[in-house]
């Protein structure tokens, strides 16, 4: 009781700071966006466009092409095209050039992406700018030196591309997402039709001015947006070979019924509820800001966030101390400020999402603790939100919340630990947080995750494989691995 009133009291000054705005002076948008298909802007068939808004402030930023199946035909065709006439036929160091140009491109226009990013989807400007952008730019780098060099990958097997991916993508990382699935496609050789999430279009918009102005051939990368059916109309076209999704459980059940009769090869990268757990031993204050950034970054908009911690009994009550403390000094606000810690939530839907979540907690009797911080009365905001008192059956526990709450549990032993992290239907990440490598090492081959963090969490690079065990989706995205997805080997 003493230690946590120390802690308490020497933890519990919050600077009020001066707002610092990232400039908007340098971005340019249009009003409104048509479909890039063949090289060319064209109109959707239907004649129809929606809007995309900045979360933060509900403000209309720009008009959307709607495409429908005609359009996604068009754009298949295009892309079939390229494929047999110009790039399965082009040497792979010719494709890296491309690449190589497409990434220098993205990073001479980084401030322009992390704000546009920034504004349509409502993440923090500091992410952004420090992870989104960046690490779109290094997939491109990375994957265009595999391109000439994928006998090194697979040494005496034979490789080949597989034609035209389908590939389609979420709201929480778009132009991050995009390059995780153009990049490794273009390297292999294969054609590209990729559809962003309706909320969420510009970035890959911007993507594709960049892709018109590197002068790649046209067709080998076409960008349509839409919502609804326009995705299910990729899945289902008859001449797409590969099929790449990101994004909820229920629509990879979905597409994985369509596809299982077809030979079309698909990669499901889905949902996750992945467990942060916290030794005794573990150096606890960096742990407390590991579990901060596990569920806090991108406002828990985060496939992989550390969303179930479970801390050992011996210092549940001085990490939870520590972590009420780190959350009152969270900035939660304008994400185009670059001292906000938590922006908008991606959409009104995704907060009623969370709401409902909430809801649940109160209903079952959990303690509910949440950051006495303001929000601002416009836009979409959620407090960052403890959940303490839950049981393993708890939904809360099951189910993805996709939002800055985080479930408390404590454990006892490293077998009840290991059985309750790997008690969920999902599989994507974890956290280990101990002093002892001999812990991390037995940990890291009983978690049923594809990736286990070691004494950090959301740590992203290019040439480390990233994907699912169970309903977290097969296939592996990121690394040498992430090729062979584009391959036939
Ligand atoms: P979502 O609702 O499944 O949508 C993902 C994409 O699929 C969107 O572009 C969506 O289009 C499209 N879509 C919707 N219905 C479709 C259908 N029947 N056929 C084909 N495409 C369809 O997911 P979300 O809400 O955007 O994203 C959040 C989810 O993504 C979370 O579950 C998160 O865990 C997951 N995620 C996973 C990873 C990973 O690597 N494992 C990474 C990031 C996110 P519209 O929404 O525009 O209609
Ligand atoms: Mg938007």
């Amino acid at each position: 009781m003493k230690k946590e009133k120390e802690i308490k009291k020497t933890e519990s000054i919050k600077w009020e700071l001066s707002p610092a705005p990232e400039s908007t002076g340098h971005i340019s948008l249009k009003a409104k966006y048509d479909l890039f298909i063949d090289g060319k802007w064209v109109k959707p068939s239907s004649g129809k466009y929606f809007d995309t808004i900045n979360p933060a402030n509900e403000e209309k930023l720009a008009e959307i092409a709607y495409a429908n199946a005609s359009d996604v035909d068009k754009a298949v065709k295009a892309a079939r095209k390229a494929y047999s006439n110009i790039w399965s036929k082009i040497s792979p160091s010719e494709r890296s050039k491309y690449m190589y140009r497409i990434a220098r491109m993205i990073q001479e226009r980084a401030r322009e992406f992390a704000v546009i990013e920034t504004l349509d989807g409502g993440k923090p400007i500091r992410e952004s700018r420090d992870v989104d952008i960046p690490l779109a730019a290094n997939h491109f780098f990375y994957y265009a030196g595999w391109a000439d060099k994928l006998e090194y990958a697979f040494p005496n097997r034979k490789v080949e591309s597989l034609g035209v991916a389908g590939q389609i993508i979420p709201w929480n990382f778009p132009l991050l997402m995009a390059s995780w699935k153009i990049a490794p496609a273009l390297a292999c050789g294969n054609t590209v039709v990729l559809k962003p999430a309706e909320t969420t279009s510009l970035t890959c918009l911007k993507l594709a001015e960049i892709i018109e102005e590197s002068g790649l051939p046209a067709g080998v990368v076409n960008i349509i947006t839409g919502f609804g059916d326009t995705g299910a109309a990729i899945v289902n076209h008859p001449d797409v070979n590969k099929v790449a999704f990101t994004g909820s459980t229920g629509v990879g059940k979905i597409i994985q019924r369509t596809v299982s009769n077809t030979e079309k090869k698909l990669t499901l990268e889905l949902g996750g509820k992945s467990a942060n757990i916290i030794f005794e031993d573990a150096p606890i204050d960096q742990a407390v800001e590991g579990i901060i950034n596990g569920i806090f970054f991108n406002q828990g908009h985060v496939c992989c966030a550390g969303s179930r911690l479970f801390v050992q009994e011996g210092v549940a009550d001085e990490v939870i101390q520590k972590l009420k403390n780190r959350m009152e000094h969270l900035y939660i606000g304008d994400p185009m400020d670059k001292n906000t810690d938590i922006g908008a939530i991606n959409s009104k839907e995704q907060l009623e999402t969370i709401k409902k979540y909430l809801k649940i907690a109160k209903n079952e009797g959990n303690k509910i603790i949440e950051s006495s911080c303001n929000t601002p009365s416009k836009g979409y905001f959620c407090k960052p939100t403890l959940i303490l008192d839950v049981a393993q059956s708890s939904t809360l526990v099951q189910e993805e919340i996709f939002g800055p709450v985080l479930t408390i549990q404590t454990f006892r032993t490293v077998d009840e630990v290991i059985q309750k992290a790997n008690n969920t239907p999902f599989g994507l990440a974890a956290g280990v947080w101990t002093d002892k490598g001999s812990k991390i090492f037995n940990l890291t081959t009983k978690l049923r995750a594809g990736v286990v963090w070691a004494n950090t969490y959301n740590k992203f690079d290019p040439t480390s494989p990233f994907g699912g065990y169970k309903e977290s989706g097969f296939g592996r995205e990121g690394g040498v691995h992430g090729l062979e997805a584009y391959l036939k080997i």
